[in-house]
């Protein structure tokens, strides 16, 4: 049975000292952002944002600095990633790459690769996709059934990866493709980085979500050549390093924060003396997100001590999935306004109009409420 541990971890001074750097960044960036982009932040995706994010140093920050990185603490980058989410901004094009793309190769990346890449992650100008899910495998990934073989001296790729979010403006995906079939299903995966820019051996489609954006694509390779060195960390070892790779996708504030500027324009909307209904809603709220902030600064320490912590990472996820696909329906429940798109409603109807749209996929993206439970349970020991 797995030690669960979240011992509380405080900001240090130097990252609180960046705090209004951050935030005098955003004011002036985002003076004209209209409120239903800010309902979007890390599925938004700007990349002239994001050079300037990358120009300030915000990207890569806890990276060494022979790879452009900043060599600050996670504690620092905690802070930018939070003001970043609070105000809605649009970080998506760099966010998969900062987030566990570049924190991979970093890891199981050849020297080569982290030369090549890392410096273009750090300067906001490189982005990546994460290629795990299929048709057939979600939350059973390690079913999946795209395979490499080994070919003239690299690999020949053939499958369809599914619900790819970014892929259409990614320069490089990372996959999860099967290169042996072997007895036990977890077994026989490895991780490839897959250049995806100006090939036509690569297909692309964007598919239309609920509420009419098209962020997320299927990507299919039919004979797909890359190189030897494609081949990241081990062959056969994809599966853990797969696992490595979810605790940074499933442990930051974002899986708390996707509502924020929501929560933020309820108390505008409702002024200085809300009704004592409304006082006990958002209080309410605001103690789930003191939790939840706690828990994710927790797990930045973890990370900062270089430990895996996957099943406080599922914890996390799956709690901050509660808070913020619960909290459009509290907000309606608050105020009289009916969510609009159009550019008649307010900023909070259009907020409103656009979470309650995209709530449902919180709790799906980054693997499902059902399959981080299971992922709990054993790691409590209870089955
Ligand atoms: C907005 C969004 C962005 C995404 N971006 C990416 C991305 O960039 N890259 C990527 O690879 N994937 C991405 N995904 C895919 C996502 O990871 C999968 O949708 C998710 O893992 C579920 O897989 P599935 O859709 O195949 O559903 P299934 O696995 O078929 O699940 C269907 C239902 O059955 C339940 N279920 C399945 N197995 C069990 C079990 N063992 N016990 C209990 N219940 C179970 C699930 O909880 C779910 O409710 C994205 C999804 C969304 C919504």
């Amino acid at each position: 049975m797995s030690r669960f541990r979240l011992d509380p971890d405080r900001l240090p001074p130097e990252a609180e000292k960046l705090r209004g750097e951050v935030r005098s960044f955003l004011a002036d960036e985002l003076k004209d952002f209209p409120a239903w982009k800010r309902a979007y932040t890390w599925m938004g995706s700007d990349p002239d944002f994001s050079r300037k994010v990358g120009e300030r140093g915000w990207i890569g920050m806890t990276w060494p600095e022979r790879y452009g990185g900043g060599e600050r603490t996670s504690f620092e980058r905690y802070v930018v990633l939070e003001e970043m989410l609070a105000a809605g901004a649009p970080v998506a094009a760099h966010w998969i790459a900062d987030r566990q793309s570049g924190p991979l190769l970093l890891k199981y990346g050849t020297e080569e690769q982290r030369h090549e890449i890392l410096p273009g992650i750090c300067r906001g100008e490189v982005y990546f996709c994460i290629g795990m899910s299929e048709p057939d495998s979600g939350s059973d990934l390690a079913s999946v059934r795209t395979r490499a073989e080994p070919d003239d001296g690299g690999w020949r790729i053939n499958g369809t990866k599914l619900w790819t979010s970014g892929a259409a403006g990614a320069h490089y995906m990372i996959a999860l493709i099967r290169t042996s079939v072997a007895e036990k299903k977890h077994q026989g995966l490895s991780q490839f980085l897959i250049p995806l820019q100006n090939r036509d051996d690569v297909s692309i489609r964007p598919i239309r979500d609920l509420a009419g954006n098209d962020h997320f694509c299927e990507v299919t390779f039919e004979d797909t050549r890359v190189d030897a060195d494609a081949l990241i960390g081990e062959e056969g070892a994809g599966w853990g390093q797969v696992m490595a790779e979810l605790a940074y996708e499933r442990s930051g504030p974002e899986r708390y924060l996707s509502c924020q500027p929501l929560l933020e324009g309820l108390a505008r909307h409702l002024g200085p003396a809300p009704s004592e209904r409304a006082r006990i809603a958002i209080g309410k709220q605001v103690a789930h997100l003191a939790t939840l902030r706690q828990m994710t600064l927790s797990l930045a320490g973890l990370l900062e001590r270089g430990e895996n912590p996957a099943l406080e990472a599922s914890v996390t996820k799956d709690l901050g999935g509660v808070f913020e696909q619960d909290l459009p329906g509290i907000v309606q429940g608050l105020v009289a306004d009916e969510p609009r798109t159009d550019d008649d409603g307010s900023d909070l109807q259009n907020l409103l109009a656009h979470l309650t749209q995209n709530a449902p996929s919180f709790s799906l993206r980054g693997g499902t409420r059902e399959v981080l439970r299971g992922i709990i349970a054993r790691g409590l020991g209870l089955r």
